[in-house]
Parts: structure tokens; sequence; C-alpha cells
């Protein structure tokens, strides 16, 4: 398996067993952005050849329950989403030197370094949070929380057509990141903490909050900056966090990735 990428579940797990009410009851191996080198096929299995570098979608919806005879896979009752302790026993990640996947789970990379086809899952969920949101052209959006949910946000949004796009965070790392996604202002949070304020006259500004902090201070400071009748996508969840000793939320969880957005 090739480099893969972290989600804020994984370190959810890693560092706190779990999140919000979903615990670790037993060892668990962790991972779900991941992407795949096709070492071997199945009986019957086309499309594919050996040595391919392939997307795999950590997703395996039951495809019999309620909600996937209606299509609504993400909304599985028996979903088995790799590196997750929802059921137990738990579906173990993958984090490991081989896996066995579906077909219906892989799709062809081409080009793509093997880094960039593991960022397919978590810029689908961005590409769906936008998809949710509604029209995006033109629109003013507010992305609070740059870690790579956020980034990837304002990549989905400027594809969409926003028009204008600020983004906040308390990090000048995950801030740089952002303004290099194309963000048009970036606003540290920590340092000005006034600044998103002068967004809040006449009611609000923005037209869509895509909220990826989890940060319960970002998520009051972007409705505060969001226009009446504006449009907020929560994609941060934290769960169960207590504040820092510094006083501060953490910020920079994602698992949207994870708990399928309605
Ligand atoms: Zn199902």
């Amino acid at each position: 398996m090739p480099p893969a990428g972290f989600a804020g579940s994984d370190l959810h797990y890693y560092n706190h067993g779990g999140f919000g009410t979903v615990r670790l009851k037993q060892p668990m191996i962790l991972g779900h952005e991941v992407s795949a080198i096709v070492e071997a096929l199945g009986e019957g299995v086309e499309g594919f050849s050996v040595g391919e570098l392939v997307a795999v979608s950590p997703s395996r919806p039951c495809r019999t329950c309620k909600y996937c005879q209606q299509g609504l896979h993400n909304q599985c009752l028996n979903m088995r989403f790799y590196g997750s302790a929802m059921p137990f026993p738990h579906i173990q990640g993958a984090f490991r030197q081989s896996l066995v996947a579906d077909a219906i789970q892989c799709v062809s990379a081409g080009e793509l370094t093997p880094g960039e086809a593991a960022m397919a899952e978590p810029l689908a969920v961005t590409l769906h949070a936008t998809r949710r949101a509604g029209e995006m052209l033109g629109k003013r959006v507010l992305v609070t929380g740059c870690g790579p949910i956020g980034v990837l946000s304002i990549l989905a949004a400027r594809r969409a057509g926003a028009a204008e796009i600020v983004a906040t965070d308390l990090s000048d790392f995950t801030l740089a990141m952002a303004k290099t996604a194309g963000a048009d202002r970036t606003i540290n949070t920590k340092d000005e903490p006034e600044a998103l304020a002068a967004y809040s006259s006449d009611k609000g500004t923005f037209d869509v909050l895509y909220e990826c902090s989890s940060a319960a201070a970002a998520l009051i400071g972007g409705i505060a900056a969001l226009r009446p009748r504006g449009v907020i996508v929560q994609l941060g969840l934290g769960g169960g966090h207590e504040p820092a000793d510094d006083g501060n939320h953490r910020q920079g969880t994602g698992l949207a990735r994870v708990l399928p957005l309605p």
C-alpha cells in the first residue's frame, strides 16, 4: 500500500480512544484515506490491470438496507467503513501492507500520485458538502478551520464558482495552505480575534459557511458573519471535547468523513 492520509477520526482514535459516543472496545487498524497498487485481480474482475494505481473508497455499504435501496449508500444502516469503531466487532482499517477490496471500491487513478489518489475520499466529502450547500456561483464563502477538509472545501467552493472565500484558523501553517488553495483572505483568529466582526454588519455578509473546525467559537463567529438565510455546512465534528488548557477548543477535526452528511 502506498502513502495514505490521516483523518481527524484516525487521530481521535489514536489520541482519545474514540470520539463522541464512539469508543474503541477492541484493537483496530486505523486508516481510510488510501490508494493502492493492484497486485492481483479476483476471478471475473475486469477493467483493472496488475501494477495500476487505484483510489480506494473506504465506504462499503450493504446495498440491501432501506437507505441503500433508495440510492443513499452513504446512509447505509450496515456500513462497513474502513477503520470504524461504530459497529462491534469494529471494522478494521486500511493502513496495512495489503488489502483485499471489491472492484467497485476501486477507481483507476490515472496519472495521479499515490498521495493525490489517497485524497479522493476527503475530496469527495467536500464535493458532497458543496453540492449540499446549493448554487455556489458568485457566492461569498467563509471556511472556518483549514485542516485538510477546510482546504479541500476551499478548492471545491472555488471550482463551483464562489466569488470570494475567506478562511479562518488558529494556525499560520494551515492558513498558508488555505491561501495556496485559493482563499482570497485568511484570518488567524488567535492573532486577530475581531477581524471577522467586519463581516457581521447588516446582519452578516457570507452566503455559505463551511464549518470545518469543530470549534464552538468558530461556529458562533461564523453564524454572526452569515447573512440571513445563509447556508451552514457542518463538516467538523469534535464530539465531547473539553477546551484545552488555554481555553481554546482545538480545531482541525473533520469527522463528516465518517459521519455521512444528511
Ligand atoms: Zn445498506
